[in-house]
């Protein structure tokens, strides 16, 4: 006789990384950071008409002990990189950073010397998300492919960030 037949009806068999990635993807919890116009489609993300709240996420957390996803949302400047890159350092482990449009991505169309040409020389980033500014449902689009990834990512949370083709969104130029 198999394992199922000796089981009772309804016993739910996982692997210990399938259960993690669902509690993580579930429950996404986003530092409150704003760094530009894009912080704007951010917020507008997060309030009734699109309602992010679905996804588990409508806390935006002023502590970053509190939060485990920095949603760079905006152009970032070389005064403010040290202040992200601390940021970013009292979240929590396993955490996720997504770079929200083309300034944060890449630097976008301030290719000058005030501004950090593209985020991921600062940390770590898991996820691309191009346009200027992407509107609520890209970035909705981009938060759930993230969560696709930290639900079939490892137990640890870490994802591969050394891939950059490993994002459904290539790096924006
Ligand atoms: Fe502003 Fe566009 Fe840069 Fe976003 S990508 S911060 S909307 S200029």
């Amino acid at each position: 006789m198999g394992l199922e037949e000796k089981l009772p009806s309804g016993v739910l068999l996982a692997s210990v990384e399938k259960l993690a990635g669902l509690g993580r993807k579930s429950s996404l919890w986003p530092v409150t950071f704003g760094l530009a116009c894009c912080a704007i489609e951010m917020m507008g993300t997060g309030a009734a008409r699109y309602d992010l709240a679905r996804f588990g996420m409508e806390v935006f957390r002023a502590s970053p002990r509190q939060a485990d996803l920095m949603i760079v949302a905006g152009r970032v400047s070389q005064k403010m990189a040290p202040v992200l890159r601390q940021i970013y350092d009292q979240m929590a482990e396993p955490k996720w950073v997504l770079a929200m449009g083309v300034c944060a991505s890449s630097g976008g169309m301030f290719n000058n010397y005030a501004i950090v040409q593209g985020v991921d020389h600062i940390v770590p980033v898991d996820m691309y998300l191009p346009g200027c500014p992407p509107r609520p449902e890209m970035l909705m689009d981009a938060i759930m492919k993230l969560h696709r990834k930290i639900q079939t990512g490892p137990v640890s949370g870490k994802l591969d960030r050394t891939e950059i083709g490993n994002s459904p969104y290539p790096k924006p130029i």
